[in-house]
């Protein structure tokens, strides 16, 4: 049974698919006027772990993240730099796809974009106008969140708590000071021409419109930071119920903050690290270990300890994948062999690392499977407690729980002359000829052939 913390009920439930074995999800992404920083691959990072997870238990997972690009952000650059919005966002969708790809993220089924959205946007704001959820005032159109019963559910709040503590903008148009945007008449930058205005759409509508496009309505999981709850995430539930008289998503997730040395990360603050930088400095896999380090729900506070730590267990990783990997091909010949996971110690350890992530995505708890495994490898690789059999079964479990992790150690196969110089090695260890097996060893220590 796979459970984890359902942000709209606040409670840690059994996840029940809307289809048996399949998973449909979405998670925000970013609005693109510049690259992103280490906050914003969070989530992309741990939804990548969540739609491994499930892949690797089976499931067909339908992954759409978006890209926003029309943003009052990226107007301001194209006119800062006298050129269209759509070279501004087309640059930097090119900068995230490329960090993405760094990041070893599994490319998503769909990147839709805003602009590719537009006229279901438009029909989707003349059905809430039509369904009277939404009204026009001059050429602006807005949201009733009066009209929807358990507006502020997903965020945990009271529509009345929340207009009694309102620090929300004065706007005389507005019937209810949390009413928001659909579609608003502009003047500058790129603009559509419709029966309201000549305007453009509010961030929530675009996503409600994206998910319910691509993967129809309601989904199973829908994730992102948890700054995107309030208001994003539930002005966009409320859209879906008024149109679609469904919340979008069956399940909510949010990932938890960012601090840099114990501040919270903040463009505000000017404490933002970029992640595309970042991640060519540390290598994907320190990068991912360190954002996996806390609880998903948690804060991860980045800092030269987690570096250390997350360098270490890499380290520790790969060193093992590459013995067992020079064993395999020194011993059996044997190249990225795959094997039915059978030997009981194996399976328990399979299953140890499975319940792990069905437990909210308990990843603490799949590093401590991860590690018993490395013990079983650095066993194995010393002594030659296993059989052929049994070596290919820990190699595909370890290959397999490193690939959910997202996690993928390239290891270059020996060559000829590399091997045979290991035989030659071997050969003088069984003759116990051992002044030409130390040299023969400290050449192939030399090449990194074994550790
Ligand atoms: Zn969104």
């Amino acid at each position: 049974m796979i459970r984890f913390y359902n942000s709209l009920t606040g409670r840690v439930e059994e996840f029940k698919p809307i289809k048996e074995k399949e998973v449909k999800m979405y998670v925000c992404g970013s609005t693109v006027y510049n690259g992103m920083h280490i906050g914003n691959t969070r989530p992309i990072i741990f939804f990548d772990v969540v739609a491994r997870f499930f892949k690797y238990l089976g499931y067909k997972v339908t992954y759409v993240s978006n890209f926003t690009d029309i943003d009052d952000k990226i107007i301001k650059k194209a006119a800062a730099e006298g050129v269209s919005e759509e070279e501004i966002a087309n640059r930097y969708i090119k900068v995230i796809l490329g960090t993405y790809k760094k990041l070893n993220i599994l490319p998503h089924d769909a990147n839709p974009r805003v602009t590719e959205t537009m006229d279901d946007i438009v029909k989707f704001v003349q059905l809430l106008v039509d369904k009277k959820k939404a009204y026009i005032v001059d050429g602006d159109v807005y949201f009733d969140v009066d009209t929807v019963s358990d507006y502020g559910t997903l965020s945990g709040q009271k529509l009345d708590d929340l207009i009694n503590g309102a620090r929300v903008d004065e706007n005389d148009k507005k019937k209810n000071p949390y009413d928001f945007n659909l579609w608003k008449e502009t003047v500058d930058g790129v603009k559509w021409h419709t029966c309201f205005s000549d305007g453009r759409p509010g961030w929530h509508t675009e996503c409600v419109v994206m998910i319910n496009k691509i993967l129809g309505s309601p989904i199973d999981i829908h994730g992102g930071g948890t700054d995107l709850k309030f208001p994003h995430h539930e002005n966009e539930r409320a859209q879906a119920i008024a149109a679609y008289d469904n919340g979008l998503a069956n399940y909510w997730m949010h990932t938890g903050w960012i601090a840099i040395d114990n501040v919270k990360m903040s463009k505000s603050l000017g404490n933002t690290v970029d992640a595309d930088k970042l991640v060519t400095d540390l290598g994907y896999g320190v990068y991912r270990l360190a954002l996996l380090s806390a609880p998903y729900r948690q804060m991860v506070n980045y800092q030269e300890d987690l570096i250390k730590s997350s360098n270490n267990q890499y380290d520790k990783i790969v060193r093992a994948f590459i013995q067992l990997t020079r064993k395999l091909q020194i011993s059996y010949d044997l190249v990225n062999p795959k094997a039915e996971i059978k030997k009981e110690s194996f399976v328990n350890l399979n299953n140890e690392f499975i319940e792990a992530l069905s437990d909210d995505f308990n990843i603490s708890n799949a590093m401590t499977a991860l590690d018993k495994v490395i013990k079983e490898v650095n066993v194995a690789t010393r002594q030659n407690n296993l059989t052929k059999e049994e070596l290919v079964e820990l190699y595909t479990l370890f290959f397999n729980m490193l690939w959910v992790l997202g996690i993928e150690p390239h290891i270059e196969a020996l060559n000829e002359e590399e091997l045979s110089l290991v035989r030659e090695w071997n050969e003088a260890r069984a003759n116990k000829d051992f002044a030409k097996a130390d040299l023969l060893r400290s050449q192939i220590s030399e090449k990194g052939i074994i550790l």
